[in-house]
């Protein structure tokens, strides 16, 4: 839609004090850039004197590139991580002058496609090594790449045969400028865990096979373990978007995402009678019953469904909670609103889902997920609203 349509649209009171929304949302993403630009900064500070990207990949988690790049941009982050090809395309345009890595590498047939982005593939294998390193003797210039080396997560990344390999065939790096070599934590947020010390050694002792060049290791949680797991360069997603596994470690990061929807319909049910798709939910006495307009097309888990005697997800009025009950429909999700007695819920009214009373890890946690895939799983239809997207009021600092 474009801009001059949304600025027409009349608006209303959105969910919370200071918020106005079109009044035609069935929904609405808040999305606070002031706050995703102060999260880098404040892990900036932390890992100092590392060097602190930003990972934006699958669209900033969810949140939008469009506008949460030049946020990141603005608040002072010069190297970028994405995923694919295409992200690479979208990030270059937003982020002209950014060190943008592609996390996937080389896909085959990609080499020219990323020249001319002018994007920096993470190279995950010999043959990868390879391809791009036969783009090399046409250009003036080394072509820069970073390694990913695998120290124990078996996802991407070089092998150890793989590096003994390259390390007696250091001719394969000789066109090329390696910016960065990289691990990737598996067990990053169970701070106790074995695995972690046991990869940082892995990576520690691949180093002399490799060229000496800067380091990372870190992603959010990684980046929690200490001084010892930062290296040159940390590589947070999550945490910029407000994302904190553990609640009780000290990440200093702060929300930067709430999402709410409108309550369609307030209804009174009798004992017996039955809520939803397959009747799971049979009310047991007098139940009063919300229906909400948001479902699993707008990101919500059908696994928040609750059957009678289980727990599935919650959504909170005015800072009250209110369990979900029955199941999560494609548009609509039904809520036991019967034990909120001191206030009147009415149709029009606006439901967190995330917010103020229910976190991101929550949301995830009360369907059996994780908040990253809440987030990235956030469907178009809610309205979008970006806060503090004036760059300027994103400064250095
Ligand atoms: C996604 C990803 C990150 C960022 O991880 P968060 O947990 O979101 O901070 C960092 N490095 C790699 C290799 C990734 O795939």
């Amino acid at each position: 839609m474009s801009e001059a349509a949304t600025a027409a649209k009349p608006m209303i009171a959105g969910p919370r004090e200071g918020l106005v929304v079109p009044y035609d949302a069935s929904g609405v993403v808040v999305v606070d850039l002031q706050a995703l630009g102060s999260n880098w900064q404040s892990l900036r500070d932390k890992v100092a004197p590392a060097e602190c990207a930003a990972v934006v990949k699958a669209d900033c988690y969810g949140l939008g590139a469009q506008q949460g790049v030049p946020a990141l941009c603005a608040a002072g982050a010069r190297s970028l991580f994405v995923a694919t090809v295409q992200e690479a395309r979208q990030v270059r345009e937003l982020a002209p002058d950014a060190e943008v890595y592609v996390l996937d590498g080389l896909l085959p047939g990609t080499v020219n496609e990323l020249l001319e982005i002018g994007a920096v593939p993470v190279l995950s294998s010999l043959p990868e090594i390879s391809e791009w390193g036969q783009a090399a003797p046409s250009r003036k210039e080394p072509l820069a790449c970073a390694l990913h080396v695998d120290s124990g997560l078996n996802r991407l990344g070089l092998s150890a045969r793989e590096i003994q390999e390259l390390a007696h065939n250091m001719h394969l790096l000789d066109r090329l400028e390696v910016k960065l070599v990289m691990s990737h934590l598996a067990c990053a947020d169970e701070p106790e865990h074995p695995k972690n010390e046991q990869q940082l050694s892995v990576f520690r002792s691949l180093q002399p096979l490799l060229p000496s060049v800067p380091l990372s290791l870190a992603a959010s949680d990684g980046l929690m373990l200490g001084p010892d797991y930062h290296f040159d360069l940390v590589r947070p997603g999550y945490a910029l978007y407000g994302g904190q596994t553990h609640a009780n470690r000290d990440c200093p990061v702060k929300p930067v995402v709430e999402v709410y929807a409108r309550v369609l319909q307030v209804r009174e049910l009798a004992p017996g009678q039955s809520v939803g798709y397959s009747a799971t939910f049979v009310a047991d006495r007098i139940t009063k019953l919300a229906v909400v307009a948001a479902g699993y097309a707008d990101g919500g888990p059908r696994h928040w469904s609750a059957a009678s005697g289980e727990t599935g997800g919650q959504v909170a009025f005015a800072g009250r909670l209110a369990p979900i009950v029955g199941r999560v429909s494609m548009d609509l999700i039904t809520v036991d609103i019967t034990d909120i007695e001191d206030f009147e819920i009415a149709r029009g009214d606006w439901v967190e889902f995330i917010g103020p009373t229910i976190t991101l890890e929550d949301a995830g946690a009360s369907a059996g997920t994780i908040g990253y895939e809440i987030l990235t799983r956030l469907s178009p239809r809610f309205e979008r609203i970006y806060l503090g997207a004036d760059a300027s009021g994103v400064g250095e600092g």
